[in-house]
């Protein structure tokens, strides 16, 4: 689960992390107050979006030479004027895809003096098993590009579970960061802070692009990207109120609600499918046939006539399926369910696409009969290869 920027910041402040003074809102008339309640002289007009790439980011509706999804105000009328620009308008950063983001909320920020942008994040690094601190100097720009062009300035840090961040580790992070001073002073907190917010709310990342020192020489977290485990999210009864589901994919909610596993990706061919492994062996064999899957969706064994129903609909719904394939080996799950599932969807949504399926396992046969005495136009099929032939011919 995503979190906005401003929840990332409250979460974190709450830890004592230094973060600056802000406000969300969502509404342009709040903007000016927002501001003025901040120590100035400097604000900054923050776009709250589920995305990163926000400064660099364009807005649809506003001309090329308009500023981006973060903008630096030198009064609070100024960042108002920013504030009724932004809000409501679509935010494309290169995070978001060319169909953008709707701004609806923005974080008003009091604004920092910066000396030197960092770059600092934490995540599992599943090959050692361990948390680990990713740390570079190179802060502030997109850090792929910086593993890409110069990998020698990223250095990554493991944290032994046991210990957790040993002063050793602060000083190997302070010393890949180039902080001395009270900087270094201030990472003596801050380092074994950030790992302990990880581990305590099972993050699965936490992002600081940028972690800055100011020109007063203390560091400040400028940005904050949060991410939960989503297979945690039952021992946080504390988060749920900060899940934002106008950030999420629409189908993917509607998944999560029947309890279905839906993950949408780029080709054109929707599957059903049921186990995490007929749903790779799925996709490798339309792949080797030269199409592409446009998601799938895993509605596991034992699942209920209405669940195998919601999953179809939910694949449908995507306007880029041009066919669909529906691969079931029936063990818990029994095939004359997956048929009648398929066969009430299908009554209640119509089919505007190609529909392959493949029955096999416990009541295939009866599963069969009922999809050719629907009356519906599906095509079956013998087996996984015969079946994703058909599908791949029937997309073209
Ligand atoms: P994104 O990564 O989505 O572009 P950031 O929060 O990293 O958004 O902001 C982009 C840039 O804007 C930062 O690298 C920094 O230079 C500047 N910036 C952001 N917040 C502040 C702030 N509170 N004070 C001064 N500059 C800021
Ligand atoms: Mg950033």
């Amino acid at each position: 689960m995503n979190i906005h920027e401003y929840q990332g910041k409250q979460l974190l402040k709450g830890y004592g992390l230094p973060v600056a003074d802000g406000v969300a809102i969502t509404s342009a008339d709040e903007a000016e107050a927002a501001a003025a309640s901040l120590p100035g002289p400097l604000y900054v007009v923050k776009s709250q979006i589920h995305a990163g790439g926000r400064g660099k980011g364009r807005f649809k509706e506003l001309g090329a030479d308009a500023k981006g999804g973060v903008r630096l105000a030198k009064s609070p009328a100024e960042a108002a004027a920013n504030a009724r620009e932004m809000l409501g308008n679509t935010l494309v950063t290169a995070q978001t895809g060319p169909q953008g983001k709707q701004v609806n909320r923005l974080y008003i920020e009091d604004g920092a003096d910066i000396d030197r942008e960092l770059y600092l994040s934490l995540l599992v690094d599943r090959e050692t098993g361990r948390v680990a601190f990713v740390a570079s100097t190179e802060g502030g720009m997109d850090i792929e590009a910086v593993a890409h062009d110069t990998p020698e300035k990223i250095v990554t840090l493991s944290i032994d579970p046991e210990t957790g961040v040993t002063p050793t580790d602060v000083a190997a992070l302070n010393s890949a960061l180039k902080l001395d001073g009270a900087a270094a002073q201030d990472g003596e907190f801050i380092f074994p802070t950030l790992y302990r917010a990880f581990v305590e709310k099972d993050m699965s990342m936490l992002e600081i692009n940028p972690l800055i020192v100011m020109t007063n020489g203390r560091i400040r977290v400028l940005d904050a990207k949060v991410s939960f485990d989503g297979n945690a999210m039952f021992r946080h009864p504390e988060l749920e109120g900060l899940r934002d589901k106008t950030e999420e994919d629409a189908k993917e909610i509607e998944a999560s609600e029947w309890d279905l596993a839906y993950v949408a990706l780029d080709g054109n061919i929707g599957c059903m499918v049921n186990g995490a492994g007929l749903a790779m062996a799925t996709m490798d064999i339309i792949k080797l046939y030269g199409a592409e899957p446009a998601n799938f969706c895993d509605v596991g064994g034992g699942a209920s006539k209405e669940k195998v129903a919601a999953a179809f609909k939910i694949i449908t719904q995507d306007p880029a399926v041009k066919g669909i394939l529906v691969n079931i080996f029936g063990g818990i799950m029994r095939c004359d369910i997956i048929a009648e599932g398929v066969v009430a969807a299908v009554k209640e949504v119509g089919l505007q696409v190609p529909l392959v399926v493949r029955l096999e396992g416990t009541n295939a046969e009866l599963g069969k009969q009922i999809l050719n005495q629907s009356g519906l136009n599906i095509t079956a099929a013998d087996d996984l290869d015969d079946a994703a032939q058909k599908i791949v011919k029937a997309v073209g």
